[in-house]
């Protein structure tokens, strides 16, 4: 899989990207992903990317024609599945999102500044707008961080048991059951006894019970969804 990313702070991924799974993964060469430094394609010499807005009031907004001129580029080069934009009125990022993202083989995600793009490139040029949840943030490249970590760890062969992807909160509409690990006992805080019994069959009844408690607790709306 290939991952384009347009940003005007292509540093603030070196955290995210060259660390634990999406670092396992780019190392496997299970993924590539390249970041795009926007101001690249402007022409002034000042390397402008932003301007006021048309209707007054406070804020820039990001100009049309260097993000235009970047995802031609890269359009010209392959065929993208989706173009995302991060966007806080974008779909909320969740579960069966991420797990169809991470079937496809080549995707571009524009970071949004200011006070956003201008909304001509999302009429034009975005297939798929994408929040992370409802607030704010001051830019596009933590929403795209977290998206891209949430694909790369769904794409086969990047991790492996100890962390078994598919039995996470969320893959089965459930949250995941409570786990333990030894001492067996740490002053008195004992672990289920169930969980050191050895039947197999029990213990997975246990761990369903246990998640479908949870999710009637703490996200009914789970249960509610189709
Ligand atoms: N004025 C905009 C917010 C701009 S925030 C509004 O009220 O909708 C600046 C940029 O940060 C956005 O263009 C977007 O790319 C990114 N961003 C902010 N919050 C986000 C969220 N919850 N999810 C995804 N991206 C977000």
């Amino acid at each position: 899989m290939r991952i384009d990313i347009i940003t005007i702070f292509p540093e603030m991924f070196e955290g995210p990207f060259n660390h634990s799974i999406v670092q396992r993964a780019k190392n496997k060469g299970l993924v590539e992903i390249y970041l795009h430094q926007l101001r690249d394609f402007t022409e002034d010499k000042h390397r402008k990317v932003d301007d006021y807005a048309f209707s007054g009031g406070a804020g820039m907004v990001m100009m049309i024609e260097p993000v235009a001129k970047a995802i031609e580029q890269l359009k010209s080069e392959r065929n993208y599945d989706e173009i995302i934009y991060t966007s806080p009125d974008g779909d909320l990022l969740d579960q069966p999102t991420a797990n169809t993202f991470s079937t496809y083989e080549n995707l571009i995600i524009l970071c949004g500044h200011y006070k956003g793009i201008d909304e001509r490139i999302r009429e034009h040029f975005i297939t798929k707008e994408i929040s992370i949840g409802d607030y704010v943030l001051s830019g596009g490249e933590l929403a795209a961080a977290v998206i891209v970590d949430s694909i790369v760890r769904l794409i086969p062969g990047v991790i492996g048991n100890e962390v078994s992807a598919l039995s996470d909160s969320f893959q089965n509409k459930l949250v995941s059951p409570p786990v333990y690990t030894r001492p067996r006992d740490f002053r008195g805080w004992k672990v289920p006894d169930i969980l050191l019994s050895g039947n197999e069959r029990l213990i997975e009844e246990w761990k369903f019970e246990q998640s479908l408690q949870r999710t009637k607790q703490r996200r009914p709306g789970l249960l509610e969804e189709e």
